[in-house]
């Protein structure tokens, strides 16, 4: 039986490039998303992959949405916590709703999805975790103290669950992309996208989201069984960490 892989986020930008190079790969994909049906719905009927609605942000949702999926594909092999928001503002005139959205989302997410398929990753000594934090959570960035905060964290939960995990078939791994073309970055204001942002990538150009999908699919390969608790910088050079 092939493995099974859960993307959350797994259906719009870098989470579908994800979701779509792991089902070429010979995986059982569930993509996970959070409400745009529409886009879901196009997702799956364009690929085939299986589409399943929860928020990341909420235990309960999480646990009971994992059972679902166990039922329908197998017990989780590859858990890809992609899931992610901004909610950006300068601290100063931040919202408690605007830390707490981009906390839940992007951090305690990976407390949520995580423990309810930790267990049998361990009992099966096999497992792939794969977080995609961001450049923005290892440099931290103007405006996003919630989103940079989130980030940092992801690398930190990465690095020790990683040693928790290492000697049961277990490798925890976090993804660091730089600004990559995705509705996230078409949101920016163009002339804050060129100024500030194209003019600082020494490639000169955003990332594409299948460039984070091919660093996915080799972290969650067997062969990559050496490679716990590491960061992987994917920026186009615009930092060096
Ligand atoms: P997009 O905004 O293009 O897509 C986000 C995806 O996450 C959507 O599928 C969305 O579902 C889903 N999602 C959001 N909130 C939740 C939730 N609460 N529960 C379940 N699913 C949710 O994002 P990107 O592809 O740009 O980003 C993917 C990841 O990469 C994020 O973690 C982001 O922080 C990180 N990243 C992105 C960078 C970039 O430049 N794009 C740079 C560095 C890191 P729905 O479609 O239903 O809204």
């Amino acid at each position: 039986m092939s493995k099974v892989a859960v993307v959350t986020g797994g259906t719009r930008g870098i989470g579908a490039a994800i979701s779509k190079a792991l089902h070429a790969d010979g995986y059982r994909v569930a993509a996970v998303y959070a409400g745009n049906d529409d886009a879901a719905s196009a997702f799956q009927q364009a690929t085939g992959i299986a589409v399943y609605k929860w928020d990341v942000s909420n235990f309960e949702a999480c646990a009971t949405g994992l059972i679902r999926v166990t039922e329908e594909l197998g017990p989780v092999d590859i858990l890809v916590n992609n899931a992610g928001i901004t909610r950006d503002s300068m601290l100063h005139r931040m919202t408690l709703e605007q830390w707490q959205a981009v906390i839940n989302t992007n951090l305690n997410s990976l407390f949520n999805m995580t423990r309810p398929v930790l267990e049998g990753m361990r009992s099966r000594g096999f497992g792939r975790i794969i977080n995609i934090s961001s450049i923005n959570g290892q440099k931290g960035q103007i405006g996003q103290a919630n989103y940079s905060a989130a980030k940092a964290g992801d690398i930190g939960f990465t690095k020790a669950l990683a040693q928790e995990s290492a000697k049961k078939g277990i490798t925890v791994n976090a993804i660091c992309p730089g600004y990559t073309a995705t509705d996230m970055v078409r949101a920016m204001p163009q002339d804050v996208l060129e100024k500030s942002i194209l003019s600082q990538i020494p490639v000169g150009r955003l990332g594409e989201p299948e460039e984070i999908a091919r660093c996915v699919q080799f972290l969650a390969s067997e062969q990559a069984g050496f490679i716990t608790g590491s960061t992987l910088t994917v920026n186009g050079g615009q930092y060096l960490s």
